[in-house]
């Protein structure tokens, strides 16, 4: 049985940049040594993390990952975003997202300037934040608040007859009025009454947060700086706690990760996923990859059979449209790959959690890159870049909620289908089926 280092580099694969002529990853292709060597000695493919043409919310994505059906288990990202940020979730809660936007007056509406009122730093978000922390005490729901890093921030409403069904409040897209949140069509009669009351409390509460926003002294010393004043609360992906199966009893192995932003660590919590200890030493500087990853093929050896280690870097480039940013990124990411190659008894998982077009400047819907290495089978892959893979690729292109079963089977971990000696049939060997007594 090996043991699991999962490296999800966010937002891996691209497409053809003109000024690159190639996707990113072709274009650094010749640098990229150690992913090249991968390539060469594993198997590989590409995967939908959802659907095909469906560009999802890393959130979603990474859900699927873990061998989730995203159709099926409905968690707003809220959920992810507090419990990602240590807050605890009660049955009756309903967490939100947030963003400090910049939104201007015209006419009857809030056009939303930028929603991320400048990457507006700690200092004023936190103490815009108290401003909201004081506003919201006595509203006649019960609501809670937490800012979290520059702009982002989580909300939490509390009580028996709400419900997440409802839209977002943030437009995302600059240029648009801020929504006023709506129940989401299709739910019964019982829920959509819940949901209209939800809306109508957050109609108030976003309207009064900008009428106290817009008028606080921090914002008015942005405004004197020529900066942008964050006059609004912007939310979205509203969620409640679901039960579902946890990562360890789906695939039976003891797992942690390692991840920067609230949202990815949230999804590993929400999956039972354990804390790494040593998370807060860790280093997540851009350039250096390499030390977490020494850390990771550590508590392999020691602790854990899983570990979840993400890469966010590559996207937010992608979403700043600087696909030649993404090519240095790429390279410096491969040198930090150089440990891996020496382990022998380690199965390594390298993908991403959907493509993001560094042209385009967000998610896209198309397949993603992914390699297994580790005494896998091979196929005749030698480069790691989307064209290659697509054509040479031994696993062709899966479904993401695909790649934990291939991933146990090459990890000698899978049952065969068909054999029963485990009440709850896992898909994984177990040795926690009853066994005959004599006595
Ligand atoms: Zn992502
Ligand atoms: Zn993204």
């Amino acid at each position: 049985m090996k043991n699991i280092l999962f490296l999800v580099v966010d937002g891996l694969g691209d497409e053809y940049i003109p000024k690159l002529a190639g996707t990113p990853l072709e274009y650094a292709s010749s640098k990229l040594e150690n992913m090249n060597k991968m390539t060469s000695e594993g198997i590989c493919g590409l995967h939908w993390p959802v659907k095909p043409g469906i560009p999802p919310s890393s959130g979603k994505a990474h859900l699927s990952l873990f061998g989730y059906d995203v159709e099926k288990l409905k968690v707003g990202r809220g959920v992810f975003e507090a419990l990602g940020t240590n807050m605890k979730l009660e049955k009756n809660e309903i967490a939100f997202r947030t963003n400090f936007a910049t939104v201007r007056k015209k006419k009857n509406e809030l056009i939303v300037v930028d929603r991320r009122a400048g990457r507006i730093k700690k200092k004023d978000a936190e103490a815009l934040a108290n401003t909201v922390k004081k506003k919201i005490k006595n509203w006649e729901v019960q609501t809670r608040f937490k800012h979290t890093v520059e702009h982002r921030g989580v909300l939490i409403i509390k009580g028996e007859n709400l419900s997440d069904k409802i839209t977002d409040t943030d437009p995302h897209q600059i240029g648009k009025p801020v929504i006023a949140p709506q129940p989401i069509w299709g739910s019964k009669e019982e829920e959509r009454q819940k949901a209209e009351k939800t809306c109508d409390f957050l109609e108030k509460a976003t309207k009064c947060l900008y009428n106290t926003l817009k008028k606080d002294s921090v914002n008015e010393k942005r405004r004197r700086k020529g900066k942008k004043p964050a006059n609004i609360l912007l939310i979205r992906g509203g969620g409640s706690i679901a039960e579902t199966p946890s990562f360890k009893e789906k695939w039976g192995m003891k797992a942690t990760y390692t991840a920067e932003a609230p949202l990815y660590k949230g999804v590993a919590r929400f999956l039972g996923m354990e804390h790494l200890s040593v998370e807060e030493s860790l280093d997540f500087s851009a350039n250096n990859e390499k030390k977490r990853i020494l850390k990771a093929i550590d508590v392999l050896n020691d602790d854990y059979d899983f570990v979840f280690l993400h890469i966010k870097l590559a996207d937010n480039l992608s979403h700043s449209k600087k696909p030649k940013k993404v090519v240095e990124y790429l390279k410096n990411l491969d040198r930090s790959f150089e440990p891996i190659l020496k382990e022998d008894n380690l199965l390594v998982i390298l993908t991403g959690d959907h493509s993001s077009s560094s042209r385009r400047g967000r998610h896209t819907g198309m397949p993603v890159p992914l390699l297994f290495w580790g005494d896998t089978p091979r196929d005749a892959c030698t480069k790691f870049n989307e064209n290659e893979l697509a054509d040479k690729g031994g696993l062709g292109t899966v479904h993401g909620k695909d790649i934990m079963p291939i991933t146990l089977d090459l990890a000698d971990r899978a049952e065969e289908l068909g054999i029963k000696t485990d009440p709850k049939l896992h898909r994984y060997k177990t040795s926690k089926g009853k066994t005959l007594k004599l006595h």
